[in-house]
């Protein structure tokens, strides 16, 4: 491989693995400048992504480089200059890159929303038209019909890209409407910040003068108490006053541990809707729509064999598209199937797709708000016993690991604990729906990481 090629490898299989605003961020203006002696030099642009990407990324890469070759042993980082300025005239990949970050960035700066996000570009399909139904109302009279409006569901199934499309169509319709789109993590460090610098009053009023509220995320609010309370005193004057609510979460409040009752049932008084998961028409529309956004058509097998090999997250879809996209413009050539299958296969058989034990407790662990360790001991508490059984349950129902191989997992039990565990879910998901819809949410968020 050329030192492009394996470079592209690379970055294809980290963009699916972190955020957009991040890949711009930390690879932006990198490449492979040689690959010598079993070691491959990577340029980037300035000392700081030097540091970032030795501390924070290079195991990653490094796993990425010696899957695609085993040769590789050692992978060095090194700030140049000249090599990029060569490098931004030579590349057919860069302007798309660029392009990318260009997106990223156009968020606006009152709003907070990113004009990519619209319905136009949001496809509907029976997995998610209950919550467009409901966002495309709100939309059109923000505030009268669905109070807050609720949205929910895995990871990379449209959540953002919903709540943002609301926000923008507001702004576009009602050019009055002060319409806040913020991540919960960021009013959370808001909240703390307020606190820190004795100006909460500032931060209150910044918030109650908003006509449309949109907080991403809020099951990280999860467990933090003050922001909780910050948040629901926003909520009641907002609410009060017939502003507009607008919440996503990676689940339904009920499941939500660790939040205030109080905030729940606000919740709950509402619209609450789900996005589950696109059959296979709907995602190869969902790819010709990206496909036509990128300029560029595929034929109509490809988009049929990336739909049927990546059924349950749609930012993996469109990060699998962008690999296509990068190598047919890379190589200047038509795309066969056979060249897409092994493109994809690395990428699918990569060692972070496959669900391992580890994995399924660490999962069920962050589910229920609870270390992994937790689940490991002998604890007899209700909020332990129940996630630790469901761990027990995953191991058997996804991996078809053993009993005692399950018992020892989860802490050394015996197998019969293994197996009554395993019993008693098995039967308590037939007539418990909650449990039901809690496991389903525990596999989706295992697949979507995987
Ligand atoms: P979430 O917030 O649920 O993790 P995002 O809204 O960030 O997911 O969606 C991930 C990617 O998939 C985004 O690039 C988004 O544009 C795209 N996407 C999700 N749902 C759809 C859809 N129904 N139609 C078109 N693109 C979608
Ligand atoms: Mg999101």
């Amino acid at each position: 491989m050329t030192n492009e090629e394996l470079w592209q490898t690379v970055l294809a299989q980290i963009q699916l693995n972190i955020s957009r605003a991040n890949f711009a961020t930390w690879f932006k203006d990198t490449e492979i400048v040689s690959q010598k002696d079993a070691k491959v030099m990577v340029s980037v642009p300035n000392s700081f992504v030097k540091e970032w990407l030795e501390n924070k990324y290079n195991k990653h890469i490094f796993k990425i480089l010696y899957n695609t070759n085993q040769e590789i042993k050692e992978v060095n980082y090194i700030v140049s200059k000249a090599g990029l300025k060569s490098f931004k005239k030579e590349s057919v990949i860069l302007p798309e890159v660029d392009q990318l970050e260009f997106q990223e960035f156009k968020v606006d700066k009152e709003t907070n929303l990113n004009p990519r996000y619209i319905f136009d570009s949001f496809v509907v399909g029976s997995f998610n038209e209950l919550s467009y139904a409901a966002a495309s109302a709100v939309a059109k009279d923000p505030g009268a019909v669905y109070n807050p409006l609720f949205i929910y569901g895995g990871v990379g199934l449209g959540k953002t890209h919903l709540l943002e499309a609301i926000g923008n169509e507001i702004v576009k319709d009602f050019k009055k409407k002060k319409v806040k789109y913020i991540p919960s993590e960021k009013f959370t460090s808001e909240v703390v910040s307020g606190i820190k610098n004795h100006n909460m009053e500032l931060f209150k009023s910044k918030y109650r003068k908003v006509d449309v509220l949109i907080i991403d995320d809020i099951q990280f609010l999860a467990g933090k108490e003050k922001t909780q309370e910050e948040f629901f005193n926003i909520f009641n004057v907002l609410y009060e006053n017939n502003k507009q609510i607008i919440l996503s979460s990676d689940r339904p409040p009920k499941a939500i541990s660790a939040l205030a009752e109080r905030l729940r049932s606000r919740f709950e008084g509402g619209m609450i809707a789900d996005i589950g998961i696109p059959d296979f028409e709907t995602r190869i529309a969902i790819l010709k729509m990206k496909a036509q956004e990128k300029k560029v058509d595929l034929p109509e097998e490809i988009y049929q064999y990336i739909a049927s090999v990546i059924q349950r997250n749609i930012r993996e879809l469109e990060g699998a598209l962008n690999r296509l996209i990068f190598y047919q413009k890379l190589n200047k050539q038509e795309l066969s199937v056979e060249v897409v299958k092994t493109l994809l296969k690395n990428l699918l058989s990569s060692p972070t797709k496959i669900i391992t034990p580890k994995k399924i407790i660490q999962t069920v662990a962050e589910f229920y708000d609870l270390k992994e360790k937790d689940l490991l001991t002998t604890s007899r508490k209700k909020e332990i016993v129940l996630p630790r059984q469901i761990a027990m349950y995953l191991l058997r129902n996804e991996l078809k690991n053993s009993f005692p191989f399950i018992g020892r997992k989860l802490g050394g039990k015996d197998h019969t604990t293994a197996i009554h565990s395993y019993k008693k879910i098995s039967k308590e998901i037939e007539k418990n729906k909650r449990l039901e819809e809690e496991i389903h949410l525990i596999k989706e968020q295992l697949f979507s990481k995987c």
